[in-house]
């Protein structure tokens, strides 16, 4: 399931051409990203926390 608003883009030029260069980043909620654009890593926040111990699919 792709959701396009949540994909990351980059803070330097606010492109979503991006691929992801580190899952994780400094944080824990926070990954590396490279932007294909600028040619620059940047870092996204996720927001949206998904605890992986109580994921609930609805999905029959
Ligand atoms: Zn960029």
């Amino acid at each position: 399931m792709l959701d396009n608003t949540k994909k990351p883009h980059c803070s330097f030029c606010d492109s979503t051409d991006v691929s992801i260069y580190s899952p994780f980043g400094t944080a824990q909620l926070v990954r590396q990203y490279y932007c294909n654009k600028c040619r620059t890593v940047f870092e996204y926040v996720r927001w949206q926390t998904e605890a992986p111990n109580c994921e609930v699919k609805s999905s029959k």
